[in-house]
């Protein structure tokens, strides 16, 4: 079965259990953050200044994936599409800086998808850092594919392997996953990526922060070695830009200056003594009128246990993701908060990796980050779209 065809299986109804998506922490130790740096007023950037130098019509792209952006209500390209997309469909490498929300996912699926339809013996592989941005790409692979015929299997850890043997018998051509579960299936020999010509390794830098270097090479290795690649990172430092290097031919540097997310977002900080006071605190912000979509971190899955548990006592609407939650809840829960039958979801920071909802108004610290990078990842959550977000940290008051 085709699952970009109309007709979308089951295959995600079978979610559950023993997931150890938390276990691959950074650091367990905080360092300290002056808490200065979480007072900033914010300096929207406009989006809307960008003039695209081409029409998703300019791009020479199967008339069917042209139909579906439109249907999709893609007028025009972001700046990542509107740069990326001509120079992979020569068939270069593509090393693209651009962070969650700059449609990033589209720069690469579009001509992945065309390359995959115009030649159905290509195999693509998309490698994401964490289940929930594995799955965000797969639903947009749906989209941009429908009809198309092709083939795909998803293939994320903490969820049963039954129907992605399954898929994987179809022979897909797409493979959408996590690197610690893509390896799992090419070590017991249900997945065979010798004949892998298209790859593409989405938030690299991310990866890297997460351990999963010697997974990516191994899988990598044994990919075609005339493949296309295409690298998408939120920075170019360090090890990330020696690994890309490593990993990739001759690529075509494609550096987007969106500004820095956090500078669409209001950061103050609150102080707080008691607990309880640290709660009235919270319940007020909640309460404000401006205050319509909240994403609360907080540090350990109990503390975000409990603190869900608080909010709906008080009578909030509000849920919870964390690494000791199955991938099924995490799934419903983020629905509802994009949905917004939930306005509140309270998470841990790991859980929280990629998480893309539009409409986040506030982003909370209820317990200070492990870093000041964990910190701009947050907020990030908060100011997308162009809209102007709010961040606001817990600071202890000690006397
Ligand atoms: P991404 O950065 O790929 O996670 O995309 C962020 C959001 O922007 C997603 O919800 C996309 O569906 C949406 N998006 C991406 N490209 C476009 C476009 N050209 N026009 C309108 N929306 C888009």
């Amino acid at each position: 079965m085709s699952y970009y065809q109309s007709n979308q299986n089951n295959r995600f109804s079978n979610r559950n259990r023993n997931n150890n998506y938390g276990s691959r922490k950074k650091r367990s130790f905080g360092q300290y953050i002056d808490p200065s740096k979480f007072i900033r007023v914010a300096k929207p950037v406009k989006n809307e200044e960008y003039v695209p130098e081409n029409n998703f019509s300019d791009f020479e792209v199967n008339v069917l994936i042209s139909n579906n952006l439109q249907k999709m209500g893609y007028v025009s390209p972001s700046p990542i599409q509107d740069k990326t997309i001509p120079v992979a469909l020569t068939g270069k490498d593509v090393v693209g800086i651009a962070n969650t929300g700059t449609g990033k996912t589209a720069a690469f699926l579009i001509p992945v998808i065309n390359k995959l339809m115009n030649d159905r013996s290509s195999r693509a592989l998309i490698l994401a850092p964490t289940r929930e941005l594995a799955e965000q790409i797969e639903e947009q692979t749906r989209d941009i594919a429908k009809g198309s015929g092709l083939l795909g299997a998803l293939l994320i850890g903490g969820v049963s392997m039954q129907p992605q043997l399954r898929d994987l018998r179809s022979n897909p051509q797409i493979i959408i996953g996590t690197p610690g579960r893509v390896k799992d299936h090419i070590e017991r020999r249900t997945l065979k990526i010798n004949d892998t010509n298209v790859v593409v390794l989405d938030e690299v830098d991310r990866m890297l922060d997460m351990g999963f270097i010697d997974d990516i090479t191994e899988i990598l290795n044994q990919t075609s070695s005339d493949r296309q690649s295409f690298f998408f990172s939120a920075t170019m430092e360090g090890k990330v830009k020696t690994h890309i290097d490593n990993f990739s031919n001759n690529p075509v540097n494609i550096m987007v200056k969106t500004g820095d997310t956090s500078e669409n977002v209001h950061q103050n900080v609150v102080h707080y003594i008691t607990k309880d006071e640290k709660l009235e605190k919270l319940h007020d912000i909640l309460t404000s009128e401006d205050t319509a979509k909240t994403l609360i971190f907080d540090d350990t899955h109990r503390n975000v246990e409990k603190l869900n548990d608080e909010l709906i006592n008080r009578g909030f609407k509000s849920d919870a993701i964390h690494g000791g939650k199955s991938q099924a809840q995490r799934q419903r829960a983020l629905k509802k908060f994009k949905d917004s039958h939930v306005k509140v979801l309270v998470a841990t920071d790991v859980a929280a990796r990629g998480i893309d909802v539009s409409d986040i108004t506030h982003v909370v610290n209820f317990s200070v980050p492990q870093s000041y990078d964990d910190y701009v990842h947050r907020i990030g959550r908060a100011g997308r779209a162009g809209r102007v977000g709010h961040a606001l940290t817990f600071i202890e008051k000690r006397y």
